[in-house]
């Protein structure tokens, strides 16, 4: 049996970080990178005696208007809960998340089918939370350095159903979704900062089952998307490896290792955590009103997907359209020069995605608009060619005998009739129609 006899399961849970001013529930600057380490901790986030969480706004207002653009549920009711498990950056004993009653449940988004461009594919989302981030263990000359200036930093993590049956589906939901938080303005979602982060869920079953496996392997530690397509691939290959010489797969926890490219086991379902969730007694649970929501849904920016079908609606061929919708900048400049421009359409679309900004777009506007402007009429042209070569008979003796250059000085003579105004390569056609 080969790879076509199954096929693959994947769910995907996306960590992405807060851009706010402060941490999730305290006061401190969120502004951790680079930051000296621990110089920026806090009573709250470092678990001391008495220390009060106190929700950040902000952070609950971004991850709704998030969830709202990725059609989710809202939910009036809502709580922070307490997920409790010992890990040496995490002083607590606990980390503040949400368990039953997440900000934003049941979304959805419809990716393009990589190898289809004209289906698209439904990728349901089963809810969007907030948590606080951890802080960082860093393991050096056998001794382990904890950092706690991460610790608080607001975290929303975006759950979705097995939906998808490729890598590259996988890849270009979570692409769709960075690109939401950069447009809500939420997250700069860069990977290599850690501020956006992937977790694959995979599992392989026989084509024809309906069912879902009964197992699934959670692969960690991903920071790139060409890593989460590696790390997929491989992590295939090896189930179905496993499978066909009649093991049984389990739950378990991998991590990526990016040198060996291989993936290594973490954990196994035996050592699972119970995390004995419980709502958080130090923040009163939420219960949000209409008005509530009118205020915060205010103003929601318009998202790529959104823009790439109005486009493609508007008559834009499909590589332009995705070009500018996922270009805020080259979008902005195609809605602006669209009033005010008289070009054609088409021509505009060219001239947006053949630019760099606004201004190189109007400049080059300008110079298509004066070209049109001042070419001279045709009969205007015919005239000029006629008069010169009527009136420089040597010339076109010359012309007639082979001295190619002869046609340079006759275009002049049309250039010098037209003050200028004709187009050379016009000129040249028409002085080499009449003289052969
Ligand atoms: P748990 O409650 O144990 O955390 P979930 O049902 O929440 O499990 O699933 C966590 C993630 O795993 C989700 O992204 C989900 O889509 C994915 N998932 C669940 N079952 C499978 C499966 N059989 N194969 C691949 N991914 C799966
Ligand atoms: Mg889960």
């Amino acid at each position: 049996m080969s790879n076509k006899n199954y096929e693959t399961i994947i769910g995907l849970e996306i960590h992405i970080q807060l851009k706010t001013k402060t941490g999730l529930f305290s006061s401190v600057s969120n502004d951790s990178w680079q930051a000296k380490p621990n110089s920026l901790t806090n009573p709250v986030e470092l678990g001391l005696p008495g220390a009060l969480p106190a929700p950040n706004k902000t952070a609950i207002e971004w991850t709704q208007r998030l969830g709202r653009s990725l059609n989710c549920r809202l939910n009036t009711k809502s709580k922070f809960d307490r997920k409790n498990y010992f890990y040496p950056d995490l002083p607590r004993g606990y980390q503040l998340s949400q368990y039953d009653e997440p900000f934003c449940e049941d979304g959805f988004l419809d990716i393009k089918d990589p190898s289809n461009h004209t289906q698209t594919k439904r990728i349901h989302i089963t809810r969007i939370h907030l948590e606080e981030d951890s802080g960082k263990s860093m393991h050096k000359d056998g001794k382990t350095y904890l950092d706690f200036n991460k610790a608080g930093t607001p975290l929303v993590e975006l759950v979705t159903e097995p939906d998808f049956r490729s890598p590259d589906e996988a890849s270009v939901f979570s692409k769709m979704i960075q690109e939401a938080v950069r447009i809500l303005d939420i997250s700069d979602a860069d990977m290599e900062k850690g501020q956006m982060r992937l977790e694959a869920n995979v599992s392989v079953r026989k084509l024809g089952e309906t069912e879902l496996p009964n197992y699934r392997v959670e692969l960690k530690n991903i920071n790139s998307f060409k890593f989460m397509r590696d790390a997929i691939n491989y992590e295939v290959e090896r189930q179905i490896k496993a499978l066909e010489s009649g093991e049984e797969l389990f739950q378990e926890t991998r991590g990526w290792m990016e040198k060996e490219q291989k993936t290594v086991l973490q954990r196994s379902k035996e050592e699972a955590h119970d995390y004995r969730y419980f709502p958080e007694p130090d923040i009163p649970p939420f219960d949000f009103d209409d008005d509530y929501f009118a205020r915060v849904l205010k103003d929601l920016p318009v998202m790529p997907w959104k823009k790439e079908e109005d486009l493609l609606n508007r008559g834009v061929r499909e590589d332009y359209a995705h070009l500018i919708a996922y270009d805020s900048a080259k979008y902005a400049t195609f809605e602006n020069l669209l009033e005010k421009s008289e070009l054609a359409f088409e021509e505009l679309v060219k001239v947006v995605v053949n630019t760099k900004d606004q201004d190189s777009a109007e400049a080059e506007i300008e110079r298509i608009n004066s070209k049109q402007s001042s070419t001279v009429g045709d009969d205007a042209l015919k005239q000029a060619v006629e008069k010169s070569i009527n009136d420089n008979p040597n010339a076109v003796d010359d012309f007639k005998n082979g001295k190619e250059t002869a046609i340079k000085f006759l275009i002049g003579q049309v250039m010098r009739e037209t003050k200028g105004q004709a187009d050379a390569q016009q000129a040249e056609e028409m002085l080499v129609n009449k003289l052969s």
